[in-house]
């Protein structure tokens, strides 16, 4: 099963990787948490992306495409992968098709998550993470039990620096700009499907794994 996954930021794509990879033995590759644990342990690519990342705008090509292309590798002897943010321009989406290629393997799916902008301000600025353990919270659908603590580790909750207002903004126009084209890419190539993302984590859930299942057998 080879999926990706595509949406705005905040449309929660990120845990439904986490939970399908789960459910169909596969490996999630999420560029946003690679190019984050890049940063966290200041490697010379952590260092080049953060800028761009804080902003909210795209790490350049070269950098995401370099990552993905060390983690496909990988990935060549597992039974599949949940690309998760990317590919985020058409470039990259290119790309990936020409190294999926280069490896006689095509996508199965690239499933697009819909939710309004509005609800998507409300995830992300209310989101909040722990900085030791990872642990992720949001202050009023997911608020720790410890207030301002993460309740596994007690450590101080910080918010992610593109989780603020105006890299929000950044973040939204951006993927309208060079994310968004990518769903009729992948609409003219028959491989896309539309979910709605607004609902509860279980319902959009049921809704994936369903609809992924009726492909299979189709
Ligand atoms: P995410 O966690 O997927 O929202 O990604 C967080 C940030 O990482 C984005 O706002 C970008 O700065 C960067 N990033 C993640 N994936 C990509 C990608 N495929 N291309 C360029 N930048 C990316």
């Amino acid at each position: 099963m080879r999926l990706v996954f595509l949406g705005a930021p905040g449309v929660g794509k990120g845990t439904q990787a986490d939970k399908a990879a789960v459910h169909y033995s596969i490996c999630k590759i999420s560029t946003g948490d690679l190019l984050r644990e890049a940063v966290r342990n200041q490697t010379p690519l952590g260092l080049e992306a953060k800028g761009h990342m804080d902003r909210g705008g795209l790490v350049p090509d070269s950098v995401v495409i370099g990552l993905v292309r060390e983690k496909l590798a990988d990935s060549s002897n597992a039974s599949g992968f949940i690309l998760d943010g990317f590919p985020r321009t058409v470039p990259q989406a290119e790309t990936l098709a020409n190294v999926l290629n280069e490896r006689g393997v095509r996508l199965d799916r690239v499933i697009n998550f819909d939710v309004s902008r509005e609800e998507i301000v409300r995830r992300l600025s209310g989101r909040r993470s722990c900085p030791k353990c990872q642990a992720t919270y949001h202050i009023d659908f997911a608020p720790s039990k410890m207030g301002s603590a993460c309740e596994r580790c007690g450590e101080a909750l910080t918010q992610r620096s593109d989780d603020r207002r105006d890299a929000i903004e950044m973040r939204l126009r951006v993927y309208e700009e060079q994310t968004a084209p990518l769903i009729s890419f992948y609409e003219k190539q028959q491989l896309l499907s539309r979910l709605n993302g607004a609902e509860s984590v279980d319902a959009v859930y049921q809704n994936l794994i369903r609809m992924l299942a009726a492909h299979q057998t189709a």
